[in-house]
C-alpha cells in the first residue's frame, strides 16, 4: 500500500496539548478497549505482580484495571492535563514531584504507589530511569508517533521490555490516502521490521 502521503506528517507536541484543551479527544474510549479484556490473558500470561507499561498513555482508564488486579503501572504522556484527569476522573489521589533525571518532567504517582505517571516526551525515558516492564499496552501509542520517529520509538519499546514480556499492540488498517492521521496507518511489514 501507499503510505507516502503519511511519512512526512509531523505532529508537535503542542499540538496535543492543544486537542487536550480544545477537549478534542476522540481517541480516548470511557469505558476501556475491548481488545485489551480480550486479551488480558495473553498480556498476564497467568503472572501476578507485573509492571505493566502504558505508552502514550492519554488517561487511558485500562491503567486502572491493571492497578485493580494488583500490576503497578507507569504511563507516560506529555499532557499534565490529561494526566490529572486520569487521577481525578477515577477519584485517585496522588502527589506530584520532580524526576530528577529530566529537566521540566514531572512525576505523577497515585498515593496507593502502583500507578505513577510521567509527564514528559517518551523519547526522555530510558530503562535507567523507568525500569524495565513485563508488560505493555500499546494502543494508539505507535499508531499516534509521527512516522519520522518510529524506528527511535520501537527502539526505546524494545530497551524498556523484559526478556519474557508480552507486548500488545492494536494498530488500525485504512487508505492512508483518504485520511492524514494520527492515527497513522502502520503496515505490518513495518511492524515485522520495527520490531523484528
Ligand atoms: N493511549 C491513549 C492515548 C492515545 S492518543 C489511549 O488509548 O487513549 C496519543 C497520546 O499521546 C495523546 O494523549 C498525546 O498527548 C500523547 N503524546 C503524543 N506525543 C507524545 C510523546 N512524544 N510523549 C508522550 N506522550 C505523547
Amino acid at each position: 500500500s501507499d503510505v507516502g502521503s503519511q511519512k512526512e506528517r509531523v505532529v508537535t507536541e503542542e499540538e496535543w496539548l492543544q486537542k487536550w484543551e480544545m477537549g478534542n479527544i476522540g481517541f480516548h474510549k470511557t469505558q476501556g478497549h475491548p481488545l485489551l479484556q480480550k486479551y488480558m490473558d495473553v498480556l498476564l500470561n497467568g503472572r501476578r505482580g507485573l509492571r505493566i507499561f502504558f505508552p502514550l498513555c492519554g488517561k487511558a482508564v485500562e491503567m486502572k484495571w491493571l492497578a485493580d488486579m494488583g500490576h503497578s503501572v507507569v504511563g507516560v504522556e506529555v499532557s499534565e492535563q490529561a494526566v490529572k484527569e486520569f487521577f481525578s476522573e477515577h477519584s485517585l489521589p496522588y502527589c506530584e514531584e520532580p524526576v530528577p533525571e529530566i529537566s521540566g518532567a514531572k512525576m505523577f504517582q497515585s498515593t496507593s504507589g502502583n500507578i505513577s505517571l510521567y509527564c514528559c516526551s517518551i523519547y526522555d525515558l530510558s530503562s535507567s530511569i523507568v525500569g524495565k516492564f513485563d508488560g505493555v499496552w500499546d494502543r494508539g501509542a505507535l499508531v499516534a508517533v509521527n512516522p519520522c520517529d518510529r524506528q527511535r520509538y520501537a527502539s526505546l519499546m524494545i530497551n524498556l521490555v523484559e526478556k519474557n514480556s508480552r507486548y500488545l499492540l492494536v494498530t488500525v488498517s485504512y487508505d492512508p490516502n483518504k485520511h492524514k492521521g494520527p492515527p497513522f496507518y502502520v503496515p505490518e511489514s513495518e511492524i515485522k521490521s520495527l520490531f523484528g
